[in-house]
C-alpha cells in the first residue's frame, strides 16, 4: 500500500471518470513546505499565517513576513499558494496584543474583525503579501468574512497599499487572485452574492461545522453534534459550489473534511475543484479520487442530501464506495 500510494505523487489527481481536481497542502510554518511536496502536494491551499506572529513579544515586521511569504513561494514553483491573512483570536491568543477578555472568544474579535480595526497590523501583512508576489503563483485569502463590507474593506486596503508600493517603484504582481474563506453560515447562504466579488471561495469546515451546528469545535462534550456530514452542512457546501460556478469562480475546500475518505465522494460530486488538507492525506485522498466517478456521485448527490442524518448518509455512501 506505501508503495502503491508512494507511485501517485507525480501523478495528476484524476477521477476514474477523467475529471481533474487539485490535491493542495495545509501548511502553518515554513518547514511543511518540504513536506508538502514530498507528500504530492500540487499547491498550497491554505497557509495559516498566525504561527508568524504566536510564540513571541511582538508583532513580526514586514521584512520578517516577506521573507517567509518569498520562501514559500519560491520553494512551491509557481505552483498556486493560498496565504490567508492573520486569524487570530477564537482559541489562538497574542499575548502582546493585549486585547480584551472575551465571553465568547469564537464570536468576538477574530480574524478580519481584528484585522480591520487594528489596520497597521493589516496594512504590514497587505505590503508583505503584495511585495512577495512576484516570486510565485500567490493569492490572497481573507478569513471569516461574514458581511459584503468587510470583503470591500479588505480589497479596498490591499488596493491602497498595492498603489503605494507601485508609487514607490516596487515591483508587484500584475494579477493576484483574491478569495474569501466560507466558514460563518452567513457568508454560505450568501455565496452568489460574494461569488461576484472574488476570484475563488475555499471552505472552512472546520468553522463551518462549528458555527452551523452551534457546537465549539474545542469543546469534546457537545462533540456529538460536531458532524461533517450533517445533511444541513452538506446542503451549505452543495449551495456554496454552485453559486461560485455559476460565476465562473473556482472552491477549495481546507478544513479537515477535505481529506476525510466518508466525505471526498460527496465532494468529488458536488464538484469542489481543490481539496486542501494536511501533507500526510495527499496521497490517500488522490487514491481514493481515481477510484470514483464524478459523475457517479454527482447524479447521486441530491438523493444524498435528501437523508436525514449524518449516520444514513455515511451508510449510503459507504455502500456505494464498496460495491
Ligand atoms: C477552517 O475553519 O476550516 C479552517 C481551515 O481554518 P482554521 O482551522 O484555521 O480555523
Ligand atoms: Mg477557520
Amino acid at each position: 500500500r506505501r508503495a502503491e500510494l508512494a507511485g501517485l505523487k507525480s501523478e495528476p489527481t484524476v477521477s476514474a471518470d477523467g475529471a481533474h481536481m487539485e490535491l493542495a497542502a495545509n501548511i502553518g510554518s515554513v518547514e511543511d513546505v518540504q513536506k508538502a511536496l514530498d507528500n504530492g502536494a500540487e499547491g498550497i491551499g491554505l497557509f495559516r499565517t498566525e504561527f508568524l506572529y504566536m510564540g513571541r513579544s511582538a508583532l513580526p515586521t514586514e521584512e520578517e513576513q516577506f521573507n517567509v511569504y518569498k520562501y514559500v513561494l519560491e520553494k512551491m514553483d509557481g505552483k498556486p499558494v493560498v496565504i490567508r491573512t492573520l486569524d487570530i483570536g477564537g482559541d489562538k491568543e497574542l499575548p502582546y496584543m493585549k486585547l480584551p477578555k472575551e465571553s465568547n472568544p469564537f464570536l468576538g474579535l477574530r480574524a478580519v474583525r481584528l484585522c480591520l480595526q487594528e489596520q497597521d497590523l493589516f496594512r504590514t501583512q497587505l505590503r508583505a503579501l503584495l511585495r512577495a508576489s512576484r516570486y510565485g503563483n500567490l493569492k490572497i485569502m481573507f478569513p471569516m468574512i461574514a458581511l459584503r463590507e468587510e470583503l470591500r474593506e479588505c480589497k479596498r486596503l490591499l488596493q491602497e497599499e498595492r498603489t503605494k508600493l507601485i508609487a514607490e517603484g516596487i515591483e508587484v504582481a500584475e494579477r493576484i487572485e483574491v478569495g474569501i474563506m466560507i466558514e460563518i453560515p452567513a457568508a454560505a447562504l450568501a455565496a452568489d452574492q460574494f461569488a461576484k466579488e472574488v476570484d475563488f471561495f475555499s471552505i472552512g469546515t472546520n468553522d463551518l461545522i462549528q458555527y452551523t451546528m452551534a457546537a465549539d469545535r474545542m469543546n469534546e462534550t457537545v462533540s456529538y453534534l460536531y458532524q461533517t456530514c450533517h445533511p444541513s452542512v452538506l446542503r451549505l457546501i452543495r449551495m456554496v459550489i454552485s453559486a461560485a460556478s455559476k460565476e465562473g469562480k473556482w472552491v477549495g475546500m481546507c478544513g479537515e473534511m477535505a481529506g476525510d475518505e466518508s466525505a471526498i465522494p460527496l465532494l468529488l460530486g458536488m464538484g469542489l475543484h481543490e481539496f486542501s488538507m494536511s501533507a500526510s492525506s495527499i496521497l490517500p485522498a488522490r487514491a481514493q479520487i481515481r477510484s470514483l466517478s464524478r459523475q457517479q456521485w454527482a447524479e447521486r448527490i441530491d438523493s444524498v442530501l435528501e437523508l436525514g442524518s449524518e449516520q444514513e448518509i455515511k451508510q449510503v455512501v459507504q455502500q456505494h464506495v464498496n460495491s
